[in-house]
């Protein structure tokens, strides 16, 4: 078994851009510029955000994180990505999700400028990631992709079993997995909460992503000898013997399963950094576009 390592894999991704903004600000250029939307308070979104401003600092971006509360309006929401559209000085900017639910996700995504979606979810960016177009591609599934990439995994011809349909990582991972590209070239097959003999289909993969949110979900008998195992779920669980009073547990129970595996990701140091990685190359692209 060998751990596909995240956090070293983007680490080189990190030092990559830090050269390229060197070299930008040595032309006398500006630095790119992310900007970061965090309504409300949640424990998670504030992480998630503090870290990206964080990346950015260590790339040498300018980053801007703006905070808004709870009780915002969905329309004053919307004001206030018109305005991130419209201001030169910004090259891209994420909205962090979830939102609160009297505002609607769907129309936010649509009212942000597509050139400006360093995420990825706008409807012009998914369509031209369907069609190989270049574009920005969403950060978890881009990642993983870049991890199969560094680590010549090889893909093609091979059954890829994707667990998890959402529109931010399983479908955008499955079609990128199926496109005739390296990595990709891959027969898959998208998983949900609706599919029948769930533990048969994952047994097929020889490459398994699992995207759906319950801890330590697929267990050893679910996996095949020798398959590629990605771990994308990320749930905290309550554990006072850690400082934060938690800790991430991720969809697989991967001490049953490690060893089965030829390749497999940790809940720690796997898909998470090489999504944050995956913002700051679409953020760099973004610069370069504009
Ligand atoms: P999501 O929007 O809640 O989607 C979950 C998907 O899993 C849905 O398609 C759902 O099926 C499916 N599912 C749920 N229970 C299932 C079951 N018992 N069997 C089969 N399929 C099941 O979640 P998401 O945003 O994709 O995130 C998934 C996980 O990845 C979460 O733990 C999240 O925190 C984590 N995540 C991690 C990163 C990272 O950087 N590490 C980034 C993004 C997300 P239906 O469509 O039928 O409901």
């Amino acid at each position: 078994m060998q751990l596909l390592d995240g956090k070293s894999c983007s680490q080189q991704i990190r030092q990559e851009i830090a050269q390229e903004v060197d070299a930008i600000k040595a032309s006398g250029g500006r630095v790119p510029h992310l900007a970061a939307v965090l309504v409300g308070n949640d424990g998670a979104s504030e992480n998630y955000v503090a870290l990206k401003v964080r990346d950015c600092a260590e790339v040498g971006f300018e980053s801007t994180l703006i905070r808004l509360p709870d009780s915002i309006s969905e329309q004053e929401l919307l004001d206030k990505i018109a305005e991130l559209n419209a201001d030169d000085a910004i090259d891209g900017f994420i909205v962090q999700v979830p939102l609160p639910q009297h505002i609607d996700e769907k129309k936010v995504i649509l009212a942000i400028d597509p050139s400006k979606d360093v995420d990825g979810f706008c409807p012009e960016n998914v369509g031209n990631m369907t069609l190989g177009l270049p574009t920005f591609v969403s950060a978890t599934p881009n990642g993983i992709m870049e991890l199969l990439r560094r680590y010549q995994i090889e893909t093609e011809g091979k059954h890829c079993v994707v667990l998890g349909r959402s529109n931010n990582v399983g479908t955008p991972m499955a079609i990128l997995m199926s496109r005739n590209a390296n990595p990709g070239n891959a027969t898959v097959t998208i998983a949900h909460s609706r599919t029948k003999n769930l533990a048969e289909l994952c047994r097929s993969a020889d490459i398994l992503i699992v995207a759906i949110g319950k801890t330590e979900f697929i267990t050893a008998d679910m996996v095949k000898e020798g398959a590629v195992v990605i771990d994308v779920g990320q749930t905290r669980v309550p554990d006072n013997s850690k400082k934060a009073g938690y800790r991430n547990v991720g969809d697989v129970d991967f001490d049953n399963v490690k060893d089965k595996c030829s390749f497999i990701t940790y809940v720690t140091g796997g898909v998470g950094p090489m999504t944050r990685a995956s913002l700051l190359q679409n953020t760099l692209k973004a610069h370069h576009r504009r």
